[in-house]
């Protein structure tokens, strides 16, 4: 595990940006878990592992906002936020097992709430309890599975007492970052709650390196309960902002039988300058994707807009117009193809 300076320093070369950020660090600790530690190759100063897990000074230019997306306007009680109808999202706890640097919720994430106390874990029960019109609960945070198998006890216990029927989706980085949490004690108590409106496993999985042995093994532990992965991933200029890249990522999600859900613009966070990829250039790879991933493999190209504007599906718009009763097409490999209108 890397927590500080030197424990970084003694396992590779600091790059001048990455030693800058030391003099002015930005709120998001440092963490890289053992796991993320193995994958980093020490002699490439582009690793994508480093890219995601080593702070770089670029992270202190501050022109963004660090609310993009205004949950802290739509949250209903401390820790539960509900901007869409029928879904809400619940921050169980601001701690990592590593602390990525694009975290779109760093307003949050690794700072001072600690894990989700009792009385928070009452109050959103009873929220929820009220509220039916919500079928399906986010638990996320910073990651869920930091927690103590104490802690989830009570989490899911307090909401399967007050709704049996949500869906349940378990947010979490941690088969990646730190796939050793996934012993038996920990499963079983998955296990114990695994009734009622179904738990979904959501993983974020960005580069196919991060996909090996021990965190697919952590994975097929949930696949193992009839819980499906599907894979949120973001995209991150010099981790997975090639072709190449994503078709490996998506093959290997889908080969492990974790379905590619989300491919996500990175948030217009402060601190994420140096890792965003432009809207054109996302909109050009997803149209690459397309035409090298089957239907299944491909995920949804998605922007959360500012201001709490909610997410939107990128793509490129197959559908160019219309020449009198018939609409017009371009294929994919750029060819035109007439439709009739009715
Ligand atoms: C993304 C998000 C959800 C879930 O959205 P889906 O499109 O259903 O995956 C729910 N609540 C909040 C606050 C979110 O940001
Ligand atoms: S695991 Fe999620 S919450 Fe934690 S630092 Fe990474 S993106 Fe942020």
């Amino acid at each position: 595990m890397i927590a500080n300076r030197s424990e970084l320093e003694s396992r590779l070369k600091l790059t001048e940006n990455e030693r800058k950020w030391f003099d002015s660090p930005s709120s998001l600790p440092l963490l890289i878990s053992d796991q993320f530690e193995k994958l980093i190759n020490p002699d490439d100063p582009s690793d994508p592992i480093r890219r995601q897990f080593v702070p770089d000074v670029r992270e202190n230019i501050k022109i963004r906002s660090a609310d993009p997306l205004a949950e802290v306007s739509h949250s209903v009680t401390g820790r539960l936020i509900h901007r869409y109808e029928h879904r809400a999202a619940l921050l169980t706890t601001d701690r990592c097992f590593a602390y990525c640097r694009h975290c779109f919720r760093r307003r949050f994430t690794g700072l001072d709430s600690g894990p989700i106390s009792d009385d928070e874990i009452m109050k959103a029960a009873s929220y929820l309890k009220e509220h039916r019109e919500v079928y399906e609960v986010l638990l996320t945070g910073g990651d869920m599975f930091t927690l103590s198998n104490d802690r989830l006890e009570k989490l899911f216990d307090a909401l399967k007492s007050a709704r049996e029927d949500l869906v349940l989706r378990l947010c979490t980085r941690a088969v990646a970052s730190c796939p050793s949490r996934f012993d038996d004690s920990l499963m079983s108590i998955i296990e114990k709650y695994n009734h009622g409106g179904p738990f979904l496993l959501l993983t974020q999985f960005n580069h196919p390196v991060e996909l090996n042995e021990e965190s697919i093994g952590a994975v097929r532990k949930f696949l193992s309960l009839s819980i499906p992965a599907f894979n949120q991933s973001v995209l991150l200029k010099g981790v997975n902002d090639d072709a190449d890249t994503l078709e490996e990522l998506c093959n290997k999600l889908l080969y492990n039988r974790i379905k590619p859900y989300y491919l996500f613009q990175c948030d217009l966070v402060e601190g994420t300058e140096h890792l965003r990829v432009s809207v054109e250039k996302g909109l050009e790879l997803e149209k690459e994707l397309r035409k090298r991933v089957s239907g299944l493999a491909m995920p949804q190209y998605t922007i959360d807009l500012p201001e709490g504007g909610g997410k939107v599906i990128l793509t490129t718009d197959y559908l160019e117009g219309r020449d009198g009763d018939m609409l017009v097409f371009s294929t994919p490999d750029g060819q035109k193809r007439r439709y009739p209108i009715d």
